[in-house]
């Protein structure tokens, strides 16, 4: 078997069972945090793979495994935000988007001879960081693909990439796992509070792995102490504060802060929490003293500024905004 996390196995198989017939390009999408790029990797390992008697696994031990584990096989190519580049130089500028002149380099490599007379293959993940004119210089190679290539691309936003290219690619789906054999992995894993974080990561488990690490629970726990204090909060004050702190992530405050109030609304509305298992009973208490139409609101505009998060105009202002809207929540 591929090298898979316990909810791949089935996925895993598919990639095998197209290894006889294989596509020029393959897209496999899902949410973030299934441990796509791990497995489109391994993937690559085992196409790669140069012993004899390989069936469903790579050998780990023959040249082309051993390079590819040390990210050095001649015939893989990576294509990457230059922001996810593992680079020292901080001076170097990042990129969250996949360049034109990347993928023209990806390209360019496609069509070059393989080293090993096997496959030239490129990863691109997350290929929905190729804006449109990326994403036209790849269409050209995805519609003549070369002999012996294979693209695979990754995409958590399967819904940011345009239809020309989903045309061009066999798609593989990665479905949510099952919440009961997720927790017992995670437990296995050490995961503290794992149906919390669970919970929190929409059940992707890996995600769920990522929101254990302690420093962010405390994070969270603060806001969710300043949030729950909601009658008492100066909103003002609270806005430069987290103004402060949440400058480089943002999004993440975003997030947090619609997960809260889908909870809230999910209290009036079905009696349930979805996110803070860890707070039911003070949503409970919290939401009793709220209105459901303003409640919506808020909602909306927490949407808007998420949606707008790309080009904050004034991260204080707008959490001024969106602080002041909460606290009147409950006037
Ligand atoms: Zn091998």
């Amino acid at each position: 078997m591929l090298d898979a996390y316990p909810w791949q196995i089935d996925t895993a198989q598919r990639l095998i069972n197209l290894r006889k017939q294989l596509p020029h390009a393959l897209l496999l999408h899902g949410r973030a945090g299934l441990g796509k790029y791990a497995l489109a990797q391994s993937y690559a390992k085992f196409l790669l793979c140069e012993s004899a008697d390989k069936s469903i696994a790579a050998c780990g031990v023959c040249p082309a495994c051993h390079w590819f584990e040390q990210g050095a096989h001649p015939d893989v190519h990576v294509l990457q935000p230059s922001a996810m580049d593992e680079v020292e130089d901080s001076d170097a500028k990042r990129s969250a988007w996949i360049s034109v002149e990347q993928v023209r380099h990806a390209i360019d490599f496609v069509q070059l001879t393989s080293h090993r007379n096997g496959l030239r293959i490129v990863l691109i993940y997350p290929a929905e960081a190729m804006q449109a004119g990326a994403a036209n210089a790849l269409l050209k190679t995805l519609e003549e693909p070369p002999e012996n290539s294979l693209l695979i691309l990754v995409s958590d936003q399967m819904s940011k990439l345009i239809p020309t290219i989903l045309s061009r690619c066999h798609l593989v789906g990665f479905d949510l796992p099952e919440n009961g054999p997720t927790l017992a992995w995670l437990q296995e894993q050490g995961v503290e509070n794992a149906a919390l974080c669970l919970g929190l990561a929409a059940g992707s488990p890996l995600r769920a792995v990522t929101l254990a690490d302690a420093d962010y629970q405390t994070r969270r726990r603060t806001l969710l102490q300043d949030l729950l204090a909601a009658k008492k909060t100066n909103a003002l004050l609270l806005a430069e504060r987290y103004a402060k702190l949440v400058n480089a992530d943002f999004s993440q405050l975003l997030l947090w802060l619609q997960q809260w109030a889908q909870d809230m609304l999910a209290v009036k509305l079905a009696g349930r929490v979805y996110y803070h298992l860890d707070h039911t009973e003070q949503l409970h208490s919290l939401a009793l003293h709220v209105k459901l139409s303003l409640l919506q609101l808020w909602q909306q505009r927490l949407q808007q500024a998420r949606a707008a998060v790309a080009h904050p105009l004034n991260v204080q202002m707008v959490l001024e905004d969106i602080l002041l809207d909460y606290v009147n929540l409950f006037e």
